[in-house]
Formats: C-alpha cells, sequence, structure tokens
C-alpha cells in the first residue's frame, strides 16, 4: 500500500518579478513597477500541479529558513502537498530574479541557494518517503548526484519520471530509470547534442529512447506531445485554447503524467490527460496560480479522451485539436 500516489524531488524557488519597459544593459540602472514574489521552482512547480489534481503527493525539497521559504512552504500546504520532507536551513532560500520587458521577453538570474544543498545523504534520509511512494518524479535544478541517489533508493515496483530541466548530459545509471524521459524540444536538442537533432521530432523520441530510458515523451507546446514506449511513436494532441501564459506548463503536463501513470494509465493515455492540464494551465497566468483542479480541467476540456484524442464514446473530445505531426 502507498502512502503517496507521487513523491516530487526537487527545487523550491521563490520567483521576484519585476515588469520593466527596457531590461538594464550592462552598468545601467532602470527602474521597474512593483515587485511581484512568485512561489516557483520545478520542484515545487510538479508538487503544486499534482496535489490540485487531488494526487496524494510529497515533496522532498530544501529551503532556508527565511521568508521566502515559509511563502514556499505555505503555498505547498495550502494546495495539500505533506511538506514533511521539505528540510530547513543550510543556505537562503533559492531564486530566481526575474525582469520582464513589455514584450515579454525576459531575463533571468537564478540563485540555487538551498536547492544545491539537497545532497544524497538527504535522499538517504527520506528512505520512508521513497519507499511509500507509487511514483517519484524529479528535475536538474538540484545536483545531479542527488537524482542519482534517488535512482539507487528507488523502492521495487515505484516508477521514476525525469524532466531534465535545466538539461544537461546524463549518466547511464540514470537515464536506464527514466519511464518515461519527459523533454520539451530545447531539453531533446541539448541531451542529443545539437548535430544530431535535424529532421522530424518523430526522429528524435528513437534516437532519445536509444540512450536508455525506458520510454520517452518529448513535449510539442500548443502541437501537443509524442510518446514511446519502444512500441512505435504516438503523437497525443494538445487541447485547442486561448493561450495567455505557458509559464509552469511543462511542470504541469509532467505531474499529470506521472499521477496517471501511477493510477495504472498506460503512457500515451497519461499524456493526453496531461496534456489537458497542460492545456488548462496556459489559460492563466503564473506557474502554481496557474493549476487545474480536475474540475477545471472536465470544465475546460470535456469528457477524458482516450490515447487517440477520442472522448468516451467516439466523439472528437471538445476542443481536440487535429494534428499535423
Ligand atoms: P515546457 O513548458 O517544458 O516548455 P511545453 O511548452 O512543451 O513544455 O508544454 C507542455 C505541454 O503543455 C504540451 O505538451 C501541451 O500538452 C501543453 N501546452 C503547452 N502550451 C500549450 C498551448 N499553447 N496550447 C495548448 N496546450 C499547450
Amino acid at each position: 500500500m502507498y502512502d503517496y500516489d507521487l513523491l516530487v524531488v526537487g527545487s523550491a524557488n521563490a520567483d521576484l518579478v519585476i515588469d520593466v519597459e527596457r531590461r538594464p544593459a550592462a552598468g545601467e540602472t532602470v527602474l521597474g513597477g512593483d515587485l511581484a514574489v512568485h512561489p516557483g521552482g520545478k520542484g515545487a512547480n510538479q508538487a503544486v500541479a499534482a496535489a490540485r489534481l487531488d494526487a496524494r503527493t510529497a515533496l522532498l525539497a530544501r529551503v532556508g529558513d527565511d521568508g521566502h521559504g515559509r511563502l514556499l512552504l505555505d503555498s505547498l500546504r495550502a494546495a495539500g502537498v505533506d511538506t514533511a520532507g521539505v528540510l530547513v536551513g543550510g543556505a537562503p532560500t533559492g531564486v530566481a530574479l526575474i525582469t520582464v520587458d513589455p514584450e515579454g521577453d525576459n531575463s533571468i538570474v537564478v540563485s540555487p541557494g538551498a536547492n544545491s544543498r539537497l545532497t544524497p545523504a538527504d535522499v538517504r534520509a527520506a528512505a520512508r518517503l521513497l519507499h511509500t511512494a507509487r511514483v517519484v518524479s524529479a528535475q536538474l535544478e538540484i545536483p545531479l548526484e542527488t537524482v542519482a541517489e534517488v535512482v539507487r533508493n528507488l523502492a521495487p515496483g515505484s516508477r521514476f519520471v525525469l524532466n531534465p530541466s535545466p538539461p544537461r548530459e546524463l549518466p547511464a545509471e540514470v537515464l536506464a530509470a527514466c519511464d518515461p524521459l519527459i523533454v520539451n524540444e530545447h531539453e531533446a536538442r541539448v541531451i542529443l547534442g545539437d548535430a544530431r537533432v535535424s529532421g522530424e521530432p518523430a526522429d528524435w523520441v528513437r534516437l532519445l529512447l536509444a540512450q536508455g530510458p525506458r520510454s520517452v515523451v518529448v513535449t510539442l507546446g500548443a502541437e501537443g506531445a509524442l510518446v514511446c514506449d519502444g512500441r512505435g511513436v504516438t503523437r497525443v494532441p494538445s487541447v485547442r485554447v486561448g493561450a495567455v501564459d505557458t509559464t509552469g506548463a511543462g511542470d504541469a503536463f509532467t505531474a499529470a503524467l506521472a499521477w496517471r501513470l501511477g493510477a495504472g494509465a498506460g503512457l500515451a493515455e497519461a499524456a493526453a490527460h496531461a496534456a489537458r492540464v497542460g492545456a488548462a494551465a496556459v489559460t492563466r497566468r503564473g506557474a502554481q496560480e496557474s493549476y487545474p483542479t480536475a474540475q477545471e480541467v472536465e470544465a475546460l476540456c470535456g469528457a477524458v479522451p482516450d490515447a487517440t484524442g477520442r472522448a468516451a464514446g467516439g466523439a472528437p473530445a471538445a476542443g481536440e485539436r487535429g494534428g499535423s505531426r
């Protein structure tokens, strides 16, 4: 019996956002609007997204003993995430300093802070969490050796999902555990090496699979996603929505996919569900603030489609996007 549908091991950041007329050049000072502070970080985002969908979710992360850490803990708890695994202290909470210009282009400086102090020893000390989670997900805003330790400490029968963001070369041991490896186009390019990335995204899926993961998902923004568990590549359509802000869409997608896999769905079916959650997330501003409940997903996207994007009973799902890929 598992206590958690999903354990997320990853980062928690405070996103400090200022709107500016112009992003500053070297040596320049510009005046901006009022500071907005948002809970963020890919680990915290995924945990909040899953909890909003009613998944029993825990987070293993580290924040500082400071106001930003308390903001993050509050937002996690408000969403229903179990924060017993969120360690406090050792360094200031991770921060992303973000300036956004009127065109929506941004400049970001990240101070990983406490995220970089989440160690392999912390993972070993969290054995109970790891052994009571049906699915474990991770990203790369924490040290790679910590992610590798997660892989070594997975309980038999649990499933590991990795979104390698920010992307970097992955050890064979980590790749072999991924079921699936979830990448967007940029991450696919880095992991494959730009030179090998030409042709159709379906080719990238096969190249990624050849690197050792048990299964692969490539997300393609408004074009949906491609999935492969070794038995051919399936295209999962996105849901056509009026997108206002795609921040955090990938985290919502990954959380929803991990949750559905844990509930026994096949990869394509879980990705179809995740595409609906990702679509709902882009209809609202922000990352965690934009994540929908299961009821909101249903209201926006209609009945749950099967892996082909068809609603139960064979009718096209509401808002189904006709695919070209
Ligand atoms: P990331 O945020 O990691 O770059 P993507 O932009 O590929 O990831 O988005 C993840 C998923 O969210 C997509 O596969 C898709 O299902 C959904 N999504 C993202 N952008 C849109 C959009 N504009 N319209 C509908 N769905 C979207």
